[in-house]
């Protein structure tokens, strides 16, 4: 298999260099070059073990790895996830389900793509024989899981920047308390935006970025996605046969990585009715699926689910690629015209597997209560999203895509109990070790020339 850029310049590659590159050299998304088929024994047995199915769904796009280390690398990333299936189905009542995606290391899904992420790079190191240094920025959960997934490997740091005060307590201290030697967490005073823009600064300039040796770690990374898509087929392989049909998934969502992952799986013959994307009040793809129009807006309103608020749905490009008939001077024409003019009315859209729901702060912490009341179960306030307008006449799997006591006052508010968890108690007993640095890009490049790998 190979992947090409969305903007449909260059020649195609393989797995691991669209890996390395993240990015294309022309600014596009890299995607599959073709949509390949579910293998169709996957949608009738019963449920695999998740590191035999991960390696049944990439073996269809990585033609890089022999069958033997991809073996090994979905071990390694997925083979000591706290509980055994990784991504379970709960059954909430007769046609309702939650798919637990917290059960990785930092407890929130994105340990799926970034473990394996962690495995990649180590390899990639071995086979290079170059050292790395990962840089990024982080509202929270993204840059925790990045942590875990390269904590103590050989030839890799790891520097995040995040705003000093403005991410959870227990986010922060899933960054600061590994003890690992190669991992350097940056508060930064400002927001998350500014923690990305010097990101992008260091990152843009090519030379520093060659010099410096930089990697990114960013959920456009076509690895992450790929991951993603694996546990859609698992959560329906948990199914019972009868009840796999008219399945909805309900996908808490900010930049359509998410969804697109779970888009994937339906276009290589996974049978789903709907895709419902969930948003909160920073709300650019509800208005999209309700309008046809993306339009991003000017500010991003901080609210009870930080890790969705965002102001551009990166991973949309992806989207739009595939609806332009995998046309890249479309796309790229289309990306241009969202740049300058910051809206594209989407021609011929016609969403029809995608519905969209949004909830605003009160909407979420009424959605926790009545999940708690009804069922007995606690969401966390991304999840909470999820649970907005659910069709009682459809089988429905909504995605927990993050463990309730990561959002311990949330929770609180919601319900007025306490959360815990234990990983997450013991991590409040550890030292937390931390880099304050000058927010601009020329104190993060001496901190990163002095402390690179
Ligand atoms: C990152 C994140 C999301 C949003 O993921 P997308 O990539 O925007 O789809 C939702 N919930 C949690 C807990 C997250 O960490």
């Amino acid at each position: 298999m190979k992947f090409v850029s969305t903007r449909g310049t260059g020649e195609p590659v393989g797995f691991f260099e669209a890996f390395a590159n993240g990015l294309a050299p022309d600014g596009g998304l890299y995607v599959p070059e073709y949509t390949p088929l579910l293998p169709s024994d996957l949608l009738i047995d019963e449920a695999l073990p998740y590191p035999a199915l991960a390696w049944d769904f990439l073996t269809l796009f990585d033609s890089d790895h022999d069958a033997e280390d991809l073996i090994s690398l979905v071990d390694k990333s997925y083979g000591d996830f706290s509980d055994t299936m990784s991504a379970p189905l709960t059954q909430l009542s007769a046609n309702l389900y939650v798919l637990e995606l917290f059960h990785g290391p930092t407890l929130a899904f994105k340990d799926f793509g970034l473990q394996l992420v962690g495995n990649l790079f180590e390899e990639q190191i071995k086979r290079t024989g170059e050292t790395i240094n990962v840089l990024g920025a982080t509202s929270g959960d993204t840059g925790s899981a990045a942590i875990h997934g390269l904590a103590g490997r050989e030839g890799v740091n790891v520097f995040i920047l995040y705003p000093k005060g403005r991410i959870s307590k227990l986010q922060e201290r899933q960054m600061t308390c590994t003890g690992a030697k190669n991992i350097f967490p940056i508060p930064i005073e400002g927001t998350f935006d500014d923690a990305q823009r010097i990101v992008k600064e260091l990152m843009g300039d090519l030379d520093l970025k060659e010099k410096l040796r930089l990697s990114a770690v960013n959920s456009i990374n076509i690895a992450r996605i790929l991951a993603q898509s694996i546990y859609y087929v698992h959560a329906f392989m948990q199914l019972a046969p009868d009840d796999r049909h008219n399945v909805n998934f309900v996908v808490p969502t900010g930049n359509f990585g998410n969804v697109f992952a779970g888009w994937l799986a339906y276009k290589m013959g996974l049978p789903v009715d709907r895709f419902v994307v969930a948003t909160n009040q920073n709300d650019i793809l509800y208005r999209l699926f309700t309008t046809g129009e993306y339009s991003e807006s000017e500010d991003v309103s901080p609210s009870f689910a930080p890790s969705m608020d965002i102001q551009v749905a990166s991973n949309f490009e992806r989207f739009l690629y595939f609806h332009s008939d995998q046309d890249g001077d479309k796309t790229t024409e289309l990306m241009a015209k969202i740049k300058t003019e910051g809206s594209l009315e989407i021609p011929n859209f016609d969403p029809d597997i995608f519905t969209a729901t949004r909830s605003d702060d009160a909407e979420i912490l009424a959605n926790i209560s009545r999940v708690k009341e009804e069922f007995d179960y606690t969401v966390d306030p991304h999840t909470a999203c999820g649970f907005q307008d659910i069709d009682p006449n459809q089988t429905t799997i909504v995605l927990a895509t993050a463990h309730p006591a990561k959002f311990p006052e949330v929770i609180k508010k919601a319900t007025g109990e306490a959360v815990t968890e234990d990983s997450l108690e013991a991590l409040k007993k550890k030292r937390q070790k931390r880099h304050n640095l000058k927010a601009t890009p020329a104190a993060i490049q001496a901190f990163i020339e002095k402390n690179s790998a």
